[in-house]
């Protein structure tokens, strides 16, 4: 059998080792989600202290409106008792008016307390809103990519498969010694361990051969490799 047959068969079996070999490329490449899970534990972890701080600021306020009530109760019975007519005696109704006096202020400056508790709790509760919707769409874009790396990873594993006894059966018919060679090239040559050229070109790195190479190709006597990427050279056809 000469060595251009057994480049022949070379030939047919890089075209199936070149579809393996994009394959497993392309489930090499498929992302792992790990960086968007990550992304997700990161916003999970802000949510819950945006959470925690929207129930602190949330309990401020409640505590500030009950005071404010327990204040405003106060004032009540004390005006009930200033104007109810029961009292008359003028040291006592002056009492109860500075009473009054001191209420009022407490509940203007407890309104005052309140209200910017209130615009704490708001801010909380948008900030909390906020990393939730961005929490849930870190989720989802992780939840998606994982599921698509399964299902891609699942049909190009099963193209490899249904490629493989092709492969088999190629390697099987040649040369052994010269597919052991091919091979090895192969293993760190990106999976092309063979290089096509008739116009005087390597198919795979694209020099120009020198033409003594070129000869000795086509004369086919010896193994020839490219001088550039070492790569074994064959005839087109
Ligand atoms: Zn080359």
């Amino acid at each position: 059998m000469s060595l251009h047959d057994e480049l022949a068969k070379l030939r047919d079996l890089q075209q199936v080792d070149t579809q393996i070999y994009q394959r497993e490329q392309a489930r090499q490449a498929l992302d792992s989600g790990d960086a968007l899970k990550q992304e997700a534990i990161a916003l999970l972890k802000q949510h819950d202290a945006a959470a925690a701080a929207l129930r602190t600021a949330e309990g401020t306020q409640r505590d500030h409106e009950l005071a404010l009530k327990g204040l405003e109760e106060k004032r009540k019975a004390v005006n009930a008792k200033l104007y109810g007519g029961r009292i008359t005696n003028p040291k006592e109704l002056g009492d109860l008016q500075k009473d009054e006096e001191m209420i009022a202020g407490q509940i203007s400056h407890l309104e005052d307390v309140l209200l910017e508790a209130m615009e704490v709790a708001e801010r909380a509760r948008a900030e909390e809103a906020e990393i939730g919707t961005a929490l849930a769409r870190a989720k989802r874009r992780w939840q998606e990519t994982v599921a698509h790396t399964k299902a891609e990873t699942a049909r190009l594993t099963q193209e490899i498969a249904a490629l493989q006894p092709e492969r088999d059966r190629l390697a099987a018919r040649m040369d052994q010694s010269l597919l052991r060679r091919y091979d090895e090239i192969r293993r760190h040559s990106q999976g092309i361990g063979l290089a096509v050229t008739d116009s005087g070109i390597c198919s795979a790195c694209h020099i120009t051969l020198n033409r003594e190479l070129m000869d000795r190709m086509v004369e086919g006597v010896d193994v020839v490799l490219c001088e550039n990427c070492g790569r074994i050279l064959s005839p087109s056809l």
